[in-house]
């Protein structure tokens, strides 16, 4: 994986490679900084397998420590800031690093939570510097493809976060599919409003390196001047998920000045509403909005090359070059083009499994009867069509029956954002005494939302129940938070 920075700063050295508030590094300061603190890590005492915890905000320092744990084999373990002790606990009892950085703030209370060594940022930053001005470099340990690069812990909808392994070899095969198909270039400006902790983050950073193009690290800037900031960075590249991409779109609204000059709005993690891409076009005018579909256990599935984002505007994309999508029905068995069965992806991206978690290993992970090949089953459903492209339906869990009727939270959600007016809106499925209920982010009242959403749905796919709400409330990830809407809904929110 570090690599692919070395191959950039050989070719690249004086371009911009990353931005933060505070600043900027050309790929050579950055690969300097990365240096410096993989020979700091040896004289910590890290080794190739180390786990590395860190919990710090996405900065470029981040972004250098990234690479430089990579340099001497270190496993990179980047944590969400906002995650709390309920769930921080079990997370390092499970990754059991060998040091974890933090902020100063948060120092004293990791300590009381794990064994090893906790360090503050700040801190070890001043160290670090010492060791840039001096020039440090250590030989690169002798990593493997099959090395552990990161692990990236993924929220479970109840249990603790449990760690997708991402190889070094899976990373880079990854990236450099992405990469084949969205095509980032000198030039171009990625403006990432998502922390490194989740690899939508983490691979914005590994996507700008192989296009030479600039990161601009904008996790955590306030949402009011998030359209600034994209118009100042000079952004031409925006990933989004479907609540940023309606923020982006509110502020654009708003404002009279010219809108900034996007080229790529890029979704994925949840279905983008066609109101929503529609209005992006609208508002960025020549802008290209490309659907794309993934998990973290092979990192990304499919993506829709942007030269055709306009046809077939159901589907999230074509698999990744050199890999495969498999429907399969509940035996197992391959379903022909036009029937919907989970979704199976199979090739290079496909992760080994959970750490330390042989149980939910198995179960997503398997291996194909004939070839031995292994397979991610992803636990969601979807059909592909004569030519390959990919139509998401949902996650198992989203997916019902209500009045004889079979359905996905996804299709009425998007009728729902499809309404004039509506921001947002998230589906719970029934269960037991519950039915069907719909919450809206909208100036209008429930009535007429649900006179509209009738207009456009089977009556049995229309909520009896519709809930205007000021805010739907979201995930660390931008998702809808279904775990939240049901305490709101039963009235044990907090
Ligand atoms: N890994 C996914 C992707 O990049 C994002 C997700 O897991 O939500 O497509």
């Amino acid at each position: 994986m570090h690599e692919l920075l070395a191959e950039a700063v050989a070719d690249s050295a004086g371009s911009t490679a990353v931005s933060d508030t505070a600043g900027s590094w050309t790929y050579e300061q950055l690969d300097t900084h990365a240096q410096a603190f993989s020979a700091w890590l040896a004289d910590q005492g890290l080794r190739r397998g180390d786990r590395l915890v860190v919990q710090v905000p996405t900065t470029r320092e981040l972004v250098a420590m990234f690479f430089g744990a990579a340099m001497r084999g270190v496993v990179f373990v980047p944590l969400n800031p906002g995650m709390k002790n309920f769930h921080l606990g079990p997370v390092l009892e499970n990754a059991e690093p060998a040091l974890v950085l933090v902020t100063a703030a948060a120092a004293e209370n990791v300590e009381t939570l794990t064994g090893a060594v906790v360090r503050d940022q700040d801190s070890v930053w001043t160290e670090i510097e010492k060791y840039t001005e001096a020039g440090a470099r250590t030989e690169h340990a002798a990593v493997e493809p099959d090395d552990v690069a990161v692990l990236v812990y993924t929220s479970g909808s109840t249990a603790a976060p449990k760690a997708v392994i991402c190889p070094h070899a899976q990373i880079t095969f990854a990236s450099a599919a992405i990469e084949d198909v969205i095509g980032y270039r000198p030039g171009d400006v990625v403006f990432c409003r998502f922390p490194i902790s989740w690899d939508y983050g983490l691979y914005k950073v590994l996507l700008s390196v192989l296009g030479r193009s600039e990161i601009v690290l904008a996790d955590g800037a306030s949402d009011l001047v998030l359209l600034r900031r994209i118009r100042e960075s000079g952004a031409t590249i925006v990933p989004i998920v479907p609540s940023l991409a309606a923020m982006i779109v509110r502020l654009a609204e708003r404002e009279d000045d010219p809108a900034p000059k996007v080229r790529l709005f890029t979704n994925t993690g949840a279905a983008l509403p066609q109101a929503t891409i529609d209005a992006l076009r609208a508002k960025f005018p020549g802008c290209r909005v490309v659907r794309q579909y993934g998990q973290t256990e092979c990192k990304r599935i499919t993506v829709m090359p942007p030269a055709q984002e306009r046809e077939r505007p159901d589907a999230v994309g074509l698999p990744l070059p050199g890999t495969e999508v498999l429907i399969l029905d509940e035996d197992g068995r391959e379903l022909p083009p036009g029937e919907i069965g989970e979704i199976v992806a199979v090739g290079p991206h496909v992760m080994p499994g959970y750490w330390r978690n042989p149980e939910q290993t198995a179960r997503a992970f398997r291996t194909d009867p004939v070839t031995g090949a292994r397979r991610l089953h992803t636990g969601d459903y979807g059909r592909l069509d004569e030519d390959g492209y990919l139509y998401f339906d949902g996650r198992r869990d989203d997916m019902f029956k209500r009045k004889g009727v079979r359905m996905s939270t996804v299709e009425i959600e998007s009728a729902a954002t499809d309404i004039d007016g509506v921001r947002a809106a998230a589906v719970l499925p029934p269960e037991g005494e519950r039915d069907l209920v719909l919450f809206v982010e909208t100036e209008r009242g429930r009535a007429e939302v649900l006179r509209e959403l009738n207009a456009r749905l089977e009556a049995q796919k229309v909520p009896s129940t519709c809930y205007v709400v000021d805010a739907i409330p979201l995930t660390q990830n931008g998702k809808n938070d279904k775990k939240k809407l049901v305490e709101l809904l039963e009235g044990t929110s907090k």
